[in-house]
């Protein structure tokens, strides 16, 4: 019998038994894959390392400042950037349309000053159009949307938004219009990654005293006689419960899950990620940029990103790497196989004058089911009736999928902080 049984070794997870522990309670994680880090993990190819997709830290709360500070890193100043028919643009595009031509950048203005008032109930995609003008809302971030969240911005909530696209005045986007040399208004000053080991070193401080049992998948949930089962067949009591797996897939799982709450988790969604993975053996790819996002709908990943700029040790001396995030979900399947996806990639980096396919060295796709929980409109209500009703099992969400929510990874190891109080009924 576990006293504390967690599910997931994420951050979410590991910070769950992290303080269940510190609280005095014995706790076991039971992870599906056979390592842990979930989305903060990485894989190595011939000497390449990867994350999965692109990682950064920084932390709004001292509990994950804590850990970060723990591990020798790297700090990048964020400077990303926009690639759109053959031009790079600063980013936000909203107040860096320097290098459009004048006539483009007269529209996109017009377009700003002639923004409809705010309106009471908007979509994402009537919020885009009262933010920036109708020509930088589809120019823009309107194209960016049918890439990154595989369906049109008028389908999406505006509950996900915070301060994550930057609204501009009218000066900014004009003084952006004349000139390059735009201060960055970027939402953080900076961002961390470990000199060595990948964004996961990160986390290994946390690993001390935790027992991780992984290549146990958690299939079925009986809470009323308090134990799981898993893929292999093994059952586990519990005395507590804690999940940071996906929302819908724990409801679904629960013995005795009333219908209503069944057919409510069939309808939330998330994106998900096919990266490809590309090293080279030449020691510098991809100009300056750190990370970068993909307009051009004809070439299929939304964003891009260079991780031997994160950190050198990504890489074996004199080589470097990019890797692509091409987005999909129930909406928007994957429109070819893992190797025309790569050859795409390829091509697609060689028209824009990122790297050759001569330097090539290392190719690899592989796919993350959950990438970000989509907020199409009515998903909160959807969603926290879900939520309830887990909580009334006497189980304790956790993390980005467990809450479903759009959390960064310093506010997924605040979730699982929760675990610290026990017992953490509602
Ligand atoms: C593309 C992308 C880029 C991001 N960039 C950043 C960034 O730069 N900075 C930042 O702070 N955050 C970033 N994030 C967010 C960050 O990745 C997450 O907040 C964090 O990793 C979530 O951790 P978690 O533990 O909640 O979930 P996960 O990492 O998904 O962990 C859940 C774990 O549960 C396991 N699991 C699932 N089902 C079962 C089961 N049935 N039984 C047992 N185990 C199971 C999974 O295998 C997994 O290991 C990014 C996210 C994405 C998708």
């Amino acid at each position: 019998m576990a006293e504390v049984l967690v599910i997931g070794a994420g951050v979410a997870g590991l910070s769950a038994a992290v303080h269940a522990g510190r609280a005095g309670h014995e706790a076991v994680i039971f992870e599906a894959k056979e390592r842990w880090g979930g989305l903060l993990d990485h894989f190595h190819l011939d000497g390449f390392r990867f994350d999965n997709a692109v990682h950064f830290a920084f932390s709004n709360n001292d509990h994950y400042e804590a850990v970060l500070g723990l591990t020798d890193c790297i700090t990048h100043r964020p400077e990303p950037y926009n690639y759109e028919q053959g031009r790079w643009l600063k980013h936000p595009v909203q107040n860096n349309l320097c290098p459009l031509p004048v006539e483009e950048k007269v529209e996109a203005i017009k377009g700003f000053v002639e923004r409809p008032e705010r309106g009471e109930d908007s979509n994402y995609g009537q919020w885009l159009v009262e933010q920036f003008g109708r020509v930088i809302a589809e120019r823009y971030p309107g194209r960016y949307t049918r890439k990154y969240w595989t369906v049109p911005a008028e389908q999406l909530s505006t509950d996900w938004i915070g301060n994550r696209l930057y609204r501009p005045s009218l000066e900014e986007v004009l003084f952006g219009a004349m000139t390059g040399e735009t201060p960055s208004t970027y939402y953080l000053p900076e961002m961390r990654y470990p000199r060595r080991g990948g964004y996961s070193a990160f986390l290994e401080p946390l690993l001390e005293d935790l027992d991780i049992k992984t290549g146990r998948e958690v299939v079925y949930i009986d809470p009323a006689k308090k134990y799981v089962e898993c893929r292999d067949g093994s059952r586990e009591y519990y005395r507590h419960l804690v999940s940071s797996m996906p929302l819908p897939e724990l409801a679904k799982m629960i013995e005795g899950v009333p219908d209503a709450v069944f057919e409510a988790a069939e309808t939330l969604w998330a994106t998900s990620i096919a990266l490809v993975s590309l090293g080279f053996n030449v020691p510098q790819v991809a100009g300056e940029h750190l990370w970068f996002y993909i307009y051009d709908e004809e070439i299929l990943p939304a964003r891009a990103h260079a991780p031997y700029r994160k950190s050198p040790a990504n890489t074996p001396e004199g080589c470097s790497s990019l890797q692509f995030e091409t987005y999909y979900s129930r909406h928007k399947p994957l429109p070819c196989s893992g190797e025309a996806l790569i050859e795409h990639v390829i091509e697609a980096a060689e028209k824009m004058q990122l790297a050759s396919r001569r330097d090539l060295v290392v190719s690899d796709f592989r796919t993350l089911p959950y990438g970000n929980v989509a907020f199409d409109r009515g998903m909160i209500e959807r969603r926290d009736f879900i939520l309830d009703y887990v909580k009334g099992q006497g189980i304790l969400p956790v993390g980005r999928f467990g809450e479903w929510a759009y959390l960064w990874a310093d506010q997924s190891y605040l979730s699982g902080k929760k675990a610290e109080t026990l017992p953490f009924m509602v």
